[in-house]
């Protein structure tokens, strides 16, 4: 049997190269070596998108698409939906009765994701996503976890709870570890924060060739650098650390060359551009081939779903006897 990995995603928009670089890319790597599940999590979206819970519906497809555009394959992974195990939610529960208020309130992501989101006071089911997080991880037994570095607060958090279950109750579940890729935190075009979904600074993976390079114009550079010929800063810009995560090969000349102002802004946009699109070109025909097909993504979603039912439910089990609860 093979070592289980999970990874997910908030069902809160389309998937960016910052889900890329920091995560898909690995989970793609790892699907021969691992037995994946991939989670579309939908009820933690709604933390934040209680209010408008028609966007996490229309993303829904949107997410799965771009899974299996990016090359997870769904004979070899579990794509599943968060909230049509309810499994998840009865664990989170009971996670929840020895994780402490203020262990969540000083979690660093929560805090920073709060003043992010102007949140003057924290709802309960936000506050508490790192539990049900833990539960994610739990159910499904997964050793190994693919995130970016904003998460890694949250798989320490798995670890504890998991530790504390353990010594309550009884052992059952691997401990799990993180895993950074070699791009834990893209940035966003505005040079200011990581890509992400809501601040309108991402290049999504659905992007065409003409909206990617619409998007790398806009991207910021170092601002210093006014003429062509002024030597540049490459590593407070933008651009080059996109250089970094997506052609690595070509870091060292693209160095040189900003910094001896041989090559302008504009140059090495283009560059970079043309190299994401060849990154995503292969996505774009598996889309295309997967968007002819729209019923077959959701029998793939129905199948991940009722597999992943199927393991939550026997964890359960498990979970009851080591905690007593399992009455008849
Ligand atoms: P949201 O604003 O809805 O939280 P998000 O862009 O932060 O959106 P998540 O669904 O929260 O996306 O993150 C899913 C996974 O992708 C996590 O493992 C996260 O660390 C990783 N990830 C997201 N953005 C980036 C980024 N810019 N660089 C590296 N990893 C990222
Ligand atoms: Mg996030």
């Amino acid at each position: 049997m093979k070592p289980k990995l999970l990874s997910g995603d908030r069902i809160t928009g389309k998937l960016h190269l910052g889900h890329y670089a920091g995560s898909l890319k690995k989970r793609v790597e790892l699907q021969h070596s691992y037995d994946c599940y991939v989670l579309l999590a939908d009820v933690q979206a709604l933390t934040t998108h209680y209010e408008n819970p028609e966007i996490v519906s229309e993303n829904l497809r949107n997410v799965a698409m771009d899974y299996l555009a990016c090359g997870i394959d769904p004979s070899l992974s579990t794509l599943f939906i968060q909230s049509m195990i309810p499994e998840i939610a009865e664990l989170t529960v009971y996670f929840s009765m020895f994780v402490t208020v203020n262990s969540l309130r000083h979690n660093p992501t929560i805090k920073s994701e709060a003043a992010e989101r102007g949140y003057k006071q924290m709802y309960y089911g936000f506050l508490g996503y790192p539990v049900s997080q833990a539960a994610d991880i739990a159910i499904c037994k997964a050793e190994l976890i693919p995130v970016g570095e904003d998460q890694l607060p949250h798989i320490e958090q798995t670890r504890k709870i998991i530790r504390r279950f353990h010594q309550l109750y009884a052992p059952i579940f691997p401990e799990p570890q993180a895993l950074i890729s070699e791009t834990p935190r893209l940035m966003g075009l505005d040079g200011n924060s990581k890509m992400s979904k809501g601040l309108n600074n991402a290049i999504l993976l659905d992007s065409t060739r003409d909206e990617v390079n619409d998007n790398i114009q806009r991207a910021k550079t170092d601002p210093a650098r006014i003429q062509k010929h002024d030597p540049g800063h490459p590593e407070i810009c933008t651009v080059f650390s996109y250089y970094q995560a997506f052609s690595p090969e070509l870091t060292n000349e693209i160095y040189s060359s900003c910094t001896q102002g041989k090559i302008g802004c504009k140059d090495c946009k283009k560059t970079i551009a043309n190299q994401i699109n060849v990154l995503l070109e292969p996505m774009r025909e598996r889309r295309d081939i997967y968007s002819r097909n729209a019923k077959q993504v959701d029998e793939i979603l129905i199948a991940g779903t009722e597999h992943a039912r199927t393991t939550a439910k026997e964890t359960m089990q498990e979970v009851r006897d080591a905690m007593k609860i399992n009455y008849f």
